[in-house]
């Protein structure tokens, strides 16, 4: 009976152990890993409103406030993506918790039985109290093994209790941190309902400007001066990165077609508005393709811009050496920086349809000494 007893104890504690030991483990470095994430998303955060708040500074022009309401969205669009994942990071912490007062519920249910166990065995031995088990000795000697076994019994039985009344405190903690977990869990949904209307909304506001400026054909023909000045500011900054850079080259780089699928929605060269009925160079080549697609490198080369660029919207460039440099505008997310030595066909980033854009495409220029050419020799 002790024996079973014991071995009960020994199995139930090492069982107890090696159950808090794992799921502890597991559970600390998927939050510590979304924890880390949650950093790094609150920096980008804090980065965009700065950007937010010189844009609101700075710019005076017609695009000013498409750039703004582009802004304005990605940030909500990254406290969004900061909700759910603090959803995600306290559901699981809810999980951990539910789990381990399971496994607290199971050990004192396991406990309960053992003692109740060890009642009744008294009770069919027809030893009522561990008194009479004592006065019923036949000996001295016999006295002293039974006191010896009672005493043994009552600090296993008192330990047993111990354990009982510790794991009663430990249960009441955990259900307590379950009830403000599940509390803050419901916070965290509300507010991101209220975040996810106001992403509509300033998906929606944007939409609108957009409209606005094809609907006033000066304001929209001023918008795409901005857009050709843009251009030519642009030239001006990758000449000079390239010059501060000299990153050797031969002038001729075989490129690969920077986005898979998707047609080719506007070629580069001269074309006739259909808005404005006038002529308007264009510097690249449009590919239509859905929101999110994957834009590659073209060529290995260095980012020498990845950013907001006015009337392009999110973009990058790299410098692939020789004067040579390829551009991508409108995307969603940018997955690159300044500085950083990229591969050809590593993905840079995400098509979207930021800057002066009416749906989801990438704008792809090839440009030798700042200078737009056609890029589709470059990539056949
Ligand atoms: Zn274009």
């Amino acid at each position: 009976m002790r024996f079973k007893v014991m071995v009960l104890m020994v199995g139930l504690s090492l069982l107890v152990s090696m159950g808090n030991g794992l799921v502890g483990a597991n559970t600390s470095r998927a939050l510590q890993e979304r924890q880390r994430e949650l950093d790094e998303l609150t920096r980008a955060i804090e980065e965009q409103k700065d950007a937010l708040a010189s844009t609101q500074r700075q710019e005076q022009g017609v695009l000013a406030e498409l750039n703004r309401l582009e802004q304005a969205l990605a940030l909500s669009e990254k406290e969004l993506l900061f909700l759910e994942m603090q959803i995600e990071m306290v559901s699981e912490n809810i999980a951990d918790v539910e789990s381990m007062l399971e496994m607290i519920r199971a050990r004192m249910q396991e406990r309960g039985e053992a003692l109740s166990e060890r009642i009744r065995a008294i009770y069919r031995a027809g030893l009522v109290s561990y008194l009479e088990v004592l006065l019923n000795s036949t000996s001295m000697s016999d006295f002293l093994t039974r006191f010896d076994m009672l005493r043994r019994i009552m600090a296993q039985d008192a330990e047993l209790l111990q354990e009982a009344e510790a794991d009663h405190l430990t249960y009441e903690g955990k259900l307590a941190e379950l009830e403000v977990n599940r509390h803050h869990l419901q916070q965290l949904q509300e507010e991101e309902e209220a975040k996810r209307v106001q992403v509509a909304t300033r998906a929606q506001e944007r939409e609108d400007h957009l409209a606005r400026l094809n609907r006033e054909r000066a304001e929209y023909e001023q918008a795409l001066d901005e857009l050709d000045r843009e251009s030519e500011r642009l030239s001006e900054e990758i000449r000079r990165l390239q010059a501060s850079l000299r990153r050797a080259g031969s002038g001729s780089i075989a490129m690969i077609r920077p986005v898979q699928g998707g047609w080719i929605s506007s070629p580069f060269g001269p074309r006739m508005h259909p808005i404005l009925g006038t002529q308007r160079m264009h510097t690249g080549v449009d590919f239509a393709l859905p929101h999110g697609t994957p834009i590659y490198a073209a060529a290995d080369g260095e980012v020498i811009v990845s950013g907001s660029q006015g009337g392009y919207g999110l973009t990058v460039i790299i410098d692939h050496g020789g004067g040579v440099a390829t551009l991508y505008a409108h995307a969603s997310t940018l997955l690159v920086r300044v500085g950083e030595e990229v591969k050809q066909g590593q993905v840079i980033a995400r098509v979207g349809s930021t800057g002066m854009s009416t749906g989801p495409h990438l704008h792809f220029e090839v440009r030798v000494n700042g200078e737009c050419v056609d890029p589709v020799p470059w990539y056949q």
